[in-house]
């Protein structure tokens, strides 16, 4: 037994841990859990707990519906809001087959993956980053527009708001988890939130993201608000982004940074960057999953729709922050992409492998773009050789189902899985008569 099961054991002895939740996650990002009794951890560990994997999205074909799942005991956490005598604890488990092999359907599995192709190059991929979500009053019908807890903009300090509050409650809570954070404030929409996680490797960012998830709705919970991470909640308020900031390490040195060069950005940090962007079409469909993911694209108020890089402008999809002498371990760059709707283990291996390409195949950095790319002429734009992200989930299937890339990355089976479940919910979408719809031609037509 190494040493972290055996911490495992001993915590859960010591602090009268009652239940263990094995946590994983489905293709789509939800995450699951099953409760096991502290004696079976044991077991747990050495052999895994079987599941019906065939009831899980995305997780097998049906021939192979027995899956195990097995415990990673670096994740080992007491839940605090489970804490106390006869509390409860969590671990993220890996999903394998019947055999013992990595099950090709379990999203750690694929990030997994990606890391490892990351470290045969010698490079460690970290991520941090920042979570925006609405803090909205709760009401029985969620077809009306909901409302925001507070009147507030950026950076404001409401001090009347719960908001305050809550996120006050999230960061301690998160920090007695071992989840550091590093800022959070009041975002530009009413009652809209960011709360920034310290960077990590990208698996434990992952599996972080998943817990600030539960933390934040935990604590709506308890304080009777509801917390929503849907990325575009309404038409004319900013919708609610997961930029992150990606870095490559080597060892202890940022391979993104080199004093000399252009902006002090290495050969590696330009050809990654490069990679991001020539793949920016076709994995966005993973990094923007829902329809409504591409109503915050393009609906303005700072995020991205157009691929492109700046220094420090908002509107490109891809900022990087010129690298100053001396600050070489905080050379990064910020995807402005992904929403907090994203399954993160699937988003961060297509973002990884789209820079890693770029190093393979030694792409260049085209020019940073300083106009804000949205005032731009479409003439203009084509200039520049600006294109355009797709704008609806359809669009964006359109260009991932051609992409072998994608398809090699997330692995055959859960390409056609997200490929099938996504198609289904644009489907569904756009056989709908919308409220909008009535509006806008019942009273012309
Ligand atoms: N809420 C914006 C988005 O959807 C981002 C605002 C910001 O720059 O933090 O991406
Ligand atoms: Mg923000
Ligand atoms: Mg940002």
């Amino acid at each position: 037994m190494d040493k972290q099961e055996e911490f495992a054991l001993r915590t859960v002895e010591e602090r009268d841990v009652r239940f263990i939740r094995l946590w994983f996650t489905d293709v789509l990002g939800t995450l699951k859990s099953v409760a096991i009794a502290p004696t079976e951890l044991e077991v747990a560990f050495e052999e895994g707990l079987g599941f019906d994997g065939s009831a899980i999205e995305g997780m097998t074909r049906v021939s192979e519906d027995d899956m195990i799942v097995k415990p990673d005991p670096s994740t080992f956490q007491i839940l605090p809001w489970r804490g106390g005598p006869q509390g409860t604890a969590r671990i993220f488990c890996d999903v394998l087959t019947p055999d013992g092999e990595p099950s090709s359907g379990d999203p750690r599995h694929v990030l997994k993956r990606a890391l490892a192709k990351a470290k045969e190059k010698g490079f460690i991929f970290y991520t941090h980053p920042e979570i925006e979500f609405y803090l909205f009053e709760n009401q029985d019908d969620w077809s009306q527009v909901p409302t925001p807890i507070d009147e507030g903009g950026y950076f404001d300090h409401v001090p009347r708001s719960p908001g305050m509050d809550f996120r006050r409650a999230c960061v301690n809570m998160l920090e007695q988890m071992g989840i550091s954070v590093e800022y959070s404030h009041h975002e530009a929409g009413p009652g809209q939130n960011e709360i920034d996680l310290r960077y990590a490797d990208a698996l434990t960012t992952s599996d972080n993201i998943m817990t600030f998830r539960t933390v934040v709705k935990e604590i709506s919970l308890e304080r009777g608000i509801y917390a929503s991470f849907m990325p575009k909640p309404f038409t004319d308020k900013p919708g609610s982004g997961m930029h992150t900031h990606l870095s490559l390490f080597e060892g202890d040195t940022n391979a993104f940074y080199e004093v000399g060069q252009e902006f002090n950005m290495s050969q590696t940090a330009r050809q990654f960057a490069a990679g991001i962007l020539a793949h920016a079409a076709e994995i966005c469909a993973v990094t923007d999953q829902y329809v409504n993911s591409y109503k915050r694209l393009w609906g303005g108020a700072e995020a991205p729709s157009y691929v492109c890089w700046g220094h420090n402008n908002r509107s490109a999809l891809l900022r990087i922050p010129q690298y100053k002498p001396g600050k070489g371990n905080s050379a990064r760059m910020e995807f402005r992409g992904l929403d907090p709707g994203a399954n993160p283990y699937l988003a961060y291996s297509v973002l990884l492998a789209a820079g890693l390409d770029g190093i393979e195949q030694k792409m260049t950095l085209g020019e940073p773009t300083s106009d804000d790319v949205w005032e731009l002429t479409d003439a203009e734009r084509q200039a520049m050789g600006i294109e355009p992200l797709p704008d609806s989930l359809d669009a964006a299937l359109k260009v991932m189902e051609k992409s072998d890339f994608v398809a090699q990355v997330l692995g055959e089976q859960t390409f056609e899985y997200f490929l099938r479940n996504k198609h289904r919910e644009w489907a569904g979408y756009s056989r709908q008569v919308t409220p909008y719809e009535l509006a806008y031609y019942l009273p012309k037509l």
